[in-house]
């Protein structure tokens, strides 16, 4: 383990780390002349290196070698988490896309059955929404989870829906092939612990005052807790502009995808908060490497319940998922695409360019 020391550490709080290293069994050893940068020699364990972080005068674990948490990568290959049909991670790539919020029944199963057609492979869409203000829409709760189901049923799509309370994780299970964890969420650690107990897949956002660090912390509650089904989703952190919504981390993609072998997926609309920038932005998180994509899609964006001003339209899907076939091909992965006949219900699947809601 590598760390790095603070120009402010006293005496005694050195006195401190030379201490908790007897403790734990490590052998120090100092890098260079300031004393900014030990090494610490020895047999590593998960827990140790949040010990070291606790300390005073440790600014930063550079390396934790063999002190290597669940998430991350070591010398370990790729994991690769199946939703449904969609597979993310391991050189396979899936798209989820849908409304923000479940709507009426109708309006929903229209957007599964256009979004599939397109080349999703999951529908996303909350029946419990996590809104900023009391006063906004709060998503149409359990209601939302049966219309859920119908579409699960109905059009053969995997379902990647919201929960925002322990209480619901039982409910929300029924429906699901897995469980969003949203940006407001992320540390919500009785939600985490909750979710560590399923053996469905978990589709943690970053939150957006989040460093990367304290996100892979909160997977790190997950894959403790005993699921090994944990998808990264990188959202977009708040900046200091506001002519999008969030700042997409594309840096954080990159980097998540070196340190840890859980598979990273960017959703470029609540980053960007616009339409009109989600197309590039998925582009851009794809060439950093992510493994999938969470898009907002509406067929009538003009009427969506919320966050109508970034969902996309159904010809702006065919965009974003031509792009993801153009730059899978390039890198030798796989676009994950449905099966051509929905495997249940209905097969009233409109073909691409038929559809002519699709052009908003
Ligand atoms: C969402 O996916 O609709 C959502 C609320 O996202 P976030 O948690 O990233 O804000
Ligand atoms: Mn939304």
């Amino acid at each position: 383990m590598l760390l790095q020391i603070r120009s402010s550490a006293t005496q005694a709080d050195r006195d401190a780390l030379h201490q908790l290293c007897r403790e734990l069994g490590y052998e120090l050893r100092t890098l260079d002349a300031a004393g900014r940068l030990v090494e610490l020699g020895g047999e590593g364990a998960p827990a140790h290196r949040s010990r070291f972080e606790d300390l005073r005068c440790v600014q930063r674990v550079l390396d934790a070698g063999e002190a290597g948490e669940l998430h991350a990568r070591g010398d370990r290959p790729d994991t690769q988490v199946a939703v449904g049909d969609a597979r993310f991670g391991g050189g396979a790539v899936s798209i989820l896309a849908g409304p923000c919020a479940v709507e009426d029944r109708e309006r929903t199963l229209e957007i599964a059955r256009a979004v599939r057609a397109r080349g999703a492979t999951g529908m996303r869409g909350g029946a419990f929404k996590p809104r900023t203000s009391p006063y906004s829409f709060q998503g149409s709760g359990r209601a939302g989870l049966d219309i859920l189901a119908t579409v699960r049923e109905d059009v053969g799509i995997a379902i990647v829906t919201e929960v925002l309370d322990p209480r619901d994780v039982e409910a929300v299970s029924r429906v699901a092939d897995a469980f969003q964890v949203g940006s407001r969420n992320m540390q919500n650690f009785a939600l985490l612990r909750e979710l560590g107990r399923q053996r469905k897949p978990v589709l943690l956002k970053r939150g957006f005052s989040a460093t990367v660090r304290e996100f892979l912390l909160a997977a790190e509650f997950l894959l403790d807790g005993g699921n090994d089904r944990v998808v990264l989703c990188e959202r977009g952190i708040r900046g200091f502009d506001d002519f999008t919504r969030n700042v997409l981390d594309v840096g954080a993609v990159a980097h998540l995808k070196r340190a840890t072998h859980l598979p990273v997926i960017v959703d470029p609309s609540h980053a960007a908060g616009r339409a009109d920038l989600v197309r590039a932005l998925a582009r851009a998180g794809l060439a950093a490497g992510a493994d999938g994509l969470l898009v907002e899609v509406h067929t009538r964006p003009d009427e969506a319940h919320s966050d109508g001003a970034q969902a996309i339209s159904l010809k702006e899907l065919e965009g974003v998922v031509a792009d993801a076939r153009a730059l899978c091909a390039l890198d030798g992965r796989e676009l994950v695409l449905p099966p051509s006949a929905p495997t249940n219900g209905r097969a009233d699947v409109p073909a691409p360019d038929t559809d002519k809601e699709a052009v908003a």
